[in-house]
């Protein structure tokens, strides 16, 4: 029996147009593209494919929203926001139907993303009254300081479907807390979840007589399209992307002709370490957690299990007991603990990478194929022996693929670690707190889990160092990537 992508009344009242000056619209051009199910591959819905010129009237309408919601009291905007959070918490077994729709992955994961996708709004409705500023005398004395702080003006979120709902109230929560506005371009393969969430923000801006152009929300089925015209408009003042580091790279190269503030969450390729000394049960568990999430595709998924080769079969073996236990299967159905990946090419691309290792010597302990069912699936795998230079332990691989790599002394484990251009996230299991420490100085990374598989969290600064990006997304940190400080010389 096939499970429905989404259940009929939810999909009745989701918005499949373009959010611009609070209304939804059709494209200019009438065009619409389809949004899939990824563990059918069934055409959920249909949705508007906006423009150059629907960018523009999207930008046009977040630009003049600006000059109003920046002047909107800090203790209105924090309960717009929260307002915001409530709903979306009442309404969230519907918003983790549409995640698992188009995303794919289990609805308890949905769910999950849902309440953490929401606990950013919460946090930012809190931030909105602590914006602080500073007041000081001047080293000579002669004069006094003061710091104030002013929304740096209306902003553009470019965000990844891995997560479609955290990733983007990562993004707009922390702007409308400051005091921006802001146009958003959806994932292509997930624009869904982004426009149920914009119709939340549309409700409640509406039902308090707030602008309606605060949020512009442009999905599209070209991001070049509609991404060229606003990042060359003088108007866009901050950019914010969520996505892969080659993306990445040619928006910061645009960005640099408006001189525009940016954030960048790019790629990983996060080490797991299990020292001689860790509790190799709870490294099993850890494993799970930073592996499995998404069916491991995610910028903070474990990429490279780096065992001591003292406890390495013992890891492995847990390793392969814990993912035996898994259910692939529909997000929707019960019982699933791994969904599908996102699209045919990312199969093709797990399928390379083992390929790849098994060449260079590895074994395959686990899984290691498709499994035989419709949808884009892949089996939860551990490979053992894996080469340290294979494509598998180098690359970023989207999938739910476990590479274990041994090593003999701590030096080697950070050399290992460090090993790559990537710096966002990295794990290690250890019960000793010095050591702990010793990584936090050693390891190059923007996070690092100590004995625990999860990191992220609203309320901390989220990011990465080398070519894993620029600032922080979550925390204080989060609030002043869309702020400019004034300096008073008194
Ligand atoms: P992607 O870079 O292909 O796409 C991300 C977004 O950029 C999408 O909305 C896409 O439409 C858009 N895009 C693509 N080309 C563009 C262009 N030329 N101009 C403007 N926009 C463009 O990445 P993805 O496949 O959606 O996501 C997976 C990647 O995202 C992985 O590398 C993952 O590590 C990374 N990611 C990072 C974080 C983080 O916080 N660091 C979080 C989630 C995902």
């Amino acid at each position: 029996m096939s499970t429905p992508p989404l259940p009929r009344e939810v999909l009745a009242q989701l918005p499949t147009g373009l959010l611009v000056d609070g209304q939804w619209r059709p494209s200019s051009t009438g065009a619409t593209f389809a949004v899939e199910d990824p563990a059918t591959t069934e055409v959920v819905t249909e949705v508007a494919d906006a423009s150059a010129d629907d960018a523009l009237a999207a930008l046009d309408a977040t630009s003049r929203a600006f000059e109003e919601w920046r002047a909107v009291a800090p203790r209105e905007r924090a309960e717009t926001l929260r307002a915001v959070f409530d709903r979306m918490t009442a309404r969230a077994e519907e918003l983790a139907a549409v995640v698992t729709a188009e995303g794919g992955k289990p609805l308890a994961e949905a769910r999950a993303e849902v309440a953490y996708g929401a606990e950013y709004v919460r946090w930012y409705s809190e931030q909105a009254v602590r914006i602080d500023g500073l007041a000081r005398r001047a080293p000579a004395g002669t004069n006094h300081q003061v710091v104030m702080h002013k929304p740096v003006g209306p902003a553009y979120a470019i965000t990844p479907w891995n997560f479609p709902i955290a990733m983007a109230t990562r993004k707009i929560a922390p702007a409308l807390a400051a005091g921006c506005t802001m146009v958003v371009k959806p994932a292509q393969l997930t624009p869904l979840t982004t426009a149920f969430f914009a119709e939340i923000v549309r409700e409640v801006l509406a039902e308090r007589g707030l602008p309606a152009g605060v949020l512009a929300v442009v999905p599209s089925s070209s991001a070049r399209r509609v991404s060229e015209p606003i990042l060359a408009d003088p108007r866009l003042r901050k950019l914010s992307f969520t996505g892969s580091t080659e993306v990445g790279r040619s928006l910061l190269k645009s960005a640099a002709d408006g001189i525009l503030r940016t954030s960048m969450e790019l790629g990983g390729n996060a080490p797991f370490l299990v020292f001689e000394d860790a509790d190799v049960e709870a490294a099993v568990q850890g494993a799970l957690a930073a592996k499995m999430r998404n069916a491991g595709q995610t910028c903070v998924a474990a990429n490279r299990f780096l065992v001591h080769s003292a406890v390495a079969e013992d890891f492995a073996a847990g390793l392969v007991a814990a993912f035996g236990k898994l259910v692939v299967g529909h997000g929707a159905a019960e019982g699933t603990s791994v969904g599908p990946l996102i699209e045919a090419a990312a199969v093709d691309k797990v399928e390379e990478l083992v390929a790849a290792a098994v060449d260079r010597g590895a074994s395959v302990r686990l899984g290691g194929e498709r499994p035989d069912r419709r949808g884009y699936f892949y089996s939860p795998t551990v490979l053992t022996g894996v080469d340290r230079e294979a494509p598998t332990v180098t690359e970023e691989i989207f999938g739910p693929v476990a590479p274990i790599v041994t090593f003999d002394t701590e030096a080697e484990a950070i050399e290992l670690a460090n090993g790559t251009e990537y710096g966002l996230v990295a794990y290690a299991f250890t019960r000793d707190v010095n050591r702990a420490f010793r990584l936090a100085e050693a390891i190059e990374t923007g996070m690092l889990g100590i004995n625990r598989g999860m990191v992220s969290d609203a309320s901390a600064p989220f990011g990465g160092v080398k070519s894993s990006g620029l600032g922080r997304e979550g925390g204080e940190a989060g609030l002043e990537e869309y702020l400019d400080s004034i300096y008073l010389a008194i």
